[in-house]
């Protein structure tokens, strides 16, 4: 096995609190999600770059996983019914696949804010449109961290704290070339009421292969 210092460096990249990002994730790369700090969601989006109408879909992947919470060995589906990610690595293992991404009306219409901060919705249309994506193309974005508790019986949801710890993160790999759309959840529910950044490295596929 050749040393680590053949290998191009993976460098760590941070999304300040409340903001976002996109980039391209060639097929076989891995994309790893950090949480540096504890308790702060990410919300996460793909889109394959063959053709922008294909898109992560939660409605087929939750059915097809039947479970909503998912985890290593999951795949994320799209539109098309197409693998675009699959999560290879998990330290947590509580994520959302049913919530929309905050935004200025999540603000308005769940905690009445009169002056709403455009949440993760507005970061992920900013941070998307250099790639051609309108916020209307939007979907359910794959919520990493993010803990929604269900009551089995009556459907009730419930947002409660995340279970990630400093160092906790998820590893996805892309099963196609994608733009991923990436924030640090602005929400005061989805993170016990501190915003804080998100971290993420990629590893791409042809850097041999990593411990944790
Ligand atoms: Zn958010």
């Amino acid at each position: 096995m050749p040393p680590d210092t053949a290998l191009p460096p993976i460098r760590r990249q941070e999304i300040a609190p409340r903001s976002g990002v996109a980039f391209e994730l060639a097929k076989g790369d891995r994309l790893t999600i950090i949480d540096p700090k504890g308790e702060q969601v990410a919300d996460l989006l793909a889109f394959s770059v063959a053709d922008r109408d294909e898109v992560i879909s939660s409605g087929r992947t939750l059915d097809y996983a039947s479970r909503i919470y998912l985890t290593t060995g999951d795949p994320i589906y799209s539109n098309r019914s197409n693998v675009l990610l699959r999560i290879v690595e998990d330290t947590v293992g509580r994520h959302d696949f049913l919530l929309t991404p905050c935004s200025a009306d999540t603000f308005r219409i769940i905690y009445g804010d009169t002056h709403p901060h455009h949440g993760c919705f507005g970061n992920l249309a900013a941070a998307l449109a250099p790639y051609g994506i309108e916020p209307d193309r939007i979907p359910v974005a794959f919520n990493v961290f993010m803990n929604v508790v269900v009551n089995g019986e009556t459907g009730e949801l419930k947002v409660e704290p995340p279970l990630s710890r400093a160092g906790d993160h998820v590893t996805f790999e892309a099963e196609t070339d994608l733009i991923i759309g990436l924030t640090a959840c602005s929400a005061l529910q989805s993170n016990n009421n501190a915003f804080k950044p998100i971290h993420y490295e990629i590893r791409p596929a042809d850097a041999a292969p990593q411990s944790p």
